[in-house]
């Protein structure tokens, strides 16, 4: 491991690099969950590493939608379990939901090794370990569900997912909840909320959330759901992002050099 030192201009980049790192070393993050991680800082860059409005509103109405289901589910990958597994299981204690391990690049072992990891975070019942269901329509690992868990959930909430199982879970009728930085991918065009946020910075908002709305009457929780708009919401990430390359981004950063003749 690397001491990066906290006066380090890229401190906290840096630091979740290390995080995931060390994950990848204690076989709960596959290597391939690297490179992933490595596109989501990139576009993280272009959106200025911060929860855009439009993220948070996307926030706001994922956790009505969590409160107000019947069966929710979290989906936890590699890269999940390894950048916020405390709070998934808190989101999850506050919503409601259960947390099931479900992974594309899939060994036993590693799903055991997150269950692992979740329950010295506090989690209770984590599933994902024995699937007995299968995602009709998908052919990748991810098509192994549990019943009680991602096959009979009635909303599921999928942070860093594939834009297939993405599509199949649609499919399946449920109401899906992405966490993604890309906003032209696959799955944000597909997903019903998309959170284009980093889930370092989406989890906590939602947590922060879920304890406001904890006395909301539910006629006003299904109202944040039925006022959400996808679409709109994703052309206001890309217009960010535009914004952000139009202004240069550079502007904020630590300055230019200039070449002298000598
Ligand atoms: P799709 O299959 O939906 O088109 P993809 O193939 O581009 O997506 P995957 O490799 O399936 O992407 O999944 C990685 C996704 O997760 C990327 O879109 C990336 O931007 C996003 N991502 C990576 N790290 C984070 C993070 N920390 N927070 C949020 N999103 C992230
Ligand atoms: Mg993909």
């Amino acid at each position: 491991m690397t001491e990066i030192p906290k006066d380090h201009p890229r401190y906290e980049s840096l630091a979740l690099r290390e995080e995931i790192t060390r994950c990848v070393e204690a076989g709960i993050t596959s290597r391939q969950g690297l490179i992933a991680h490595g596109r989501g800082e990139a576009i993280d860059y272009l959106i200025g590493e911060k929860t855009l409005p439009s993220a948070l509103e996307a926030e706001e109405a994922a956790v009505a939608a969590l409160l107000t289901s019947k069966n929710p589910v979290i989906s936890v990958n590699g890269n999940t379990a390894a950048l916020v597994p405390g709070g998934i299981v808190e989101l999850a204690e506050l919503v409601g939901a259960k947390i099931e391990v479900n992974l594309f690049h899939r060994t036993e072992e590693r799903v055991a090794r997150i269950k692992e990891y979740l329950e010295s975070f506090g989690a209770k019942d984590v599933l994902g370990l024995n699937p007995d269901a299968t995602i009709p329509g998908l052919s990748s690992e991810r098509a192994k569900v549990s019943k009680e868990g991602i096959f009979s959930a009635d909303t599921v909430l999928v942070p860093l997912e594939d834009g297939d199982r993405c599509e199949a879970l649609i499919g399946m009728g449920k109401t899906v909840i992405a966490i993604d930085l890309n906003p032209f991918s696959r799955t944000s065009r597909m997903a019903h909320i998309s959170i284009v946020d980093n889930v370092v910075r989406a989890i906590p908002n939602m947590i922060k959330s879920a304890k406001s709305f904890r006395y909301t009457r539910v006629i006003d929780l299904l109202y944040f759901v039925y006022a959400f708009d996808n679409r709109k919401n994703l052309e206001a990430a890309v217009e960010e992002i535009k914004r952000g390359l139009d202004e240069g981004r550079l502007e904020e950063s630590s300055g230019y050099s200039k070449l002298s003749i000598w």
